[in-house]
C-alpha cells in the first residue's frame, strides 16, 4: 500500500537523545510542578525567541485562554474569524464577546483598516493571529491600541521562530501566545507558552496555571491547572536543539512548492513578507473563481493518499456552537477565502519528489476541472 502523506508530520529527536534527557527523572521522581526540565526549557526558549519573559503551559490553547484571563478584561474583543477554533473559543470561554474583523487579501491577517470602525466603548482588547506564520501589521495595531487604550494579545501559535527586522515575534503587543502541539513547527508533544515583558503578568500567569496557590497554606486566586510537565519540557529541550535545521528543511520544501506552482493561473500563493524571517509553517494555496475547484482538488489529492487540509474552513463564526450568534457575512473576504483555500502537506522530511507529485496532481486537477466547466458551458 502506498504511504499516506498527511498535511503535517511531527518532528522528533533521535530516540536515544530523548531517553538521555528524561533519564534523570527516574532518579528524582519529579515529574511535573516546575521541575528542572521545566526551568531549563524556559531558559532555552527565552533565548531562542529573544523575549524578556516566558511562561510555559500545558498547551497552546490554555496559553491563550490564560493570557486573556490575566488581563481581567470585560466587554468586547476584536479578532479574526479566519483561524483555528482555539482563538475564538479562548475569548468566549473568558466571558468576553468576540467582534469579528475582516481579513486582508494579501496575507489573510486581520485588516487593520477595518479595526477602528469596530471599536465601541465596550472594546477592551484586540486578539489578532499571525496566521500561517505571516506577521500582522504590528505597528498599526500598536497605534490603534494606544489611541483607544486597548490590550493586544497576539495568537502567535503559527509563528514560532519568526522575526521582524531581527525582533522576535513574541515581543509585540501586551503578550503573545505560542502552541507547541505535535502538528506545529516546533513541538513539546502538547504544550504552549506566553511571552511578555511585565513582572505582574508573570505572577498572574503562574497563579492561573497552578490553582492560584501562593504558599504552602494559602490560595489567593481562583486558578486552574495548566502546567507543562517534565516530559513535555524534555521534548522541548531536545527539539529546540534541532529547530534551525528543521526550519531550513521546511524552507527547501516550501521553495520547491513555489518553483513548481508559481505562475499557475488557477491559484494564488502567499507572498513573502519584507523584513520577516519566516518559519515556513504552512503552504496555503487559494484557488481563483467560484467553481468549487478547491473541493475538487482536495478530492483528487485524497484519491492519491495525499491529505491536505482546508485551513481554515469553516470560519469560526460558522461553527454549530455559535449558530445564530455571529454573522459570517459581515466578514466577506474571510468567508470567500475560507471557501477557496487549501493547505498542502509541509514538513521537514517531506521528500522533494513527493512535493513534485503533489504539485502535478494539483496542476492536472486544475486543467481537468477547467475542461469540465468549459464543456458544461458548451464552449
Ligand atoms: C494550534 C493553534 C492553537 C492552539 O494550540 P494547541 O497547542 O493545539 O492547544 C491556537 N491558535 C491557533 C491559530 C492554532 O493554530
Amino acid at each position: 500500500m502506498k504511504e499516506q502523506i498527511n498535511v503535517t508530520r511531527s518532528s522528533m529527536p533521535e530516540f536515544e537523545e530523548y531517553m538521555a534527557e528524561i533519564k534523570e527523572l527516574w532518579d528524582t521522581h519529579w515529574l511535573t510542578n516546575m521541575g528542572v526540565k521545566h526551568k531549563e526549557f524556559a531558559k532555552c526558549l527565552r533565548n531562542y525567541l529573544n523575549v524578556e519573559m516566558v511562561t510555559l503551559l500545558a498547551n497552546g490553547h490554555l496559553a491563550l485562554e490564560c493570557a486573556i484571563a490575566a488581563f481581567d478584561l470585560q466587554g468586547e474583543v476584536i479578532t479574526t474569524p479566519f483561524t483555528f477554533a482555539s482563538t475564538t473559543h479562548a475569548i468566549v470561554r473568558n466571558g468576553l464577546k468576540p467582534v469579528f474583523c475582516d481579513i486582508n487579501e494579501n496575507d489573510y491577517n486581520i485588516d487593520v483598516k477595518k479595526i477602528e470602525g469596530l471599536i465601541t466603548e465596550k472594546t477592551c482588547a484586540i486578539v489578532p493571529v499571525h496566521l500561517y506564520g505571516n506577521v500582522c501589521d504590528v505597528e498599526t495595531i500598536e497605534k490603534i491600541a494606544q489611541k483607544y487604550k486597548l490590550k493586544v494579545i497576539y495568537d502567535a501559535a503559527h509563528a514560532f521562530g519568526v522575526t521582524v527586522n531581527g525582533i522576535g515575534i513574541g515581543n509585540f503587543g501586551d503578550a503573545s501566545t505560542f502552541s507547541f502541539h505535535a502538528t506545529k513547527v516546533f513541538n513539546t508533544i502538547e504544550g504552549g507558552a506566553v511571552t511578555y515583558n511585565n513582572e505582574e503578568l508573570k505572577k498572574t500567569l503562574y497563579f492561573l496555571k497552578n490553582f492560584g496557590i501562593t504558599g504552602p497554606e494559602s490560595v489567593e486566586f481562583v486558578g486552574g491547572n495548566a502546567k507543562m510537565n517534565e516530559f513535555q519540557a524534555a521534548m522541548g529541550i531536545c527539539n529546540l536543539r534541532h529547530i534551525d535545521a528543521e526550519i531550513a528543511r521546511r524552507q527547501t520544501v516550501f521553495n520547491r512548492y513555489r518553483e513548481n506552482l508559481e505562475g499557475n493561473k488557477g491559484i494564488k500563493l502567499l507572498q513573502p513578507q519584507p523584513a520577516v524571517k519566516s518559519n515556513y509553517a504552512y503552504f496555503p494555496i487559494v484557488f481563483y473563481g467560484k467553481s468549487n475547484l478547491r473541493n475538487y482538488v482536495f478530492d483528487e489529492l485524497e484519491k492519491n493518499q495525499i491529505i491536505p487540509r482546508k485551513y481554515f474552513y469553516p470560519l469560526t463564526t460558522d461553527y454549530e456552537c455559535y449558530a445564530n450568534r455571529f454573522n459570517s457575512n459581515l466578514t466577506p473576504i474571510a468567508k470567500d477565502i475560507a471557501d477557496r483555500v487549501l493547505t498542502l502537506p509541509l514538513y521537514a522530511d517531506l521528500e522533494l519528489r513527493q512535493v513534485d507529485q503533489i504539485c502535478s496532481i494539483v496542476e492536472k486537477s486544475i486543467i481537468n476541472k477547467t475542461i469540465l466547466i468549459n464543456k458544461k458551458q458548451g464552449n
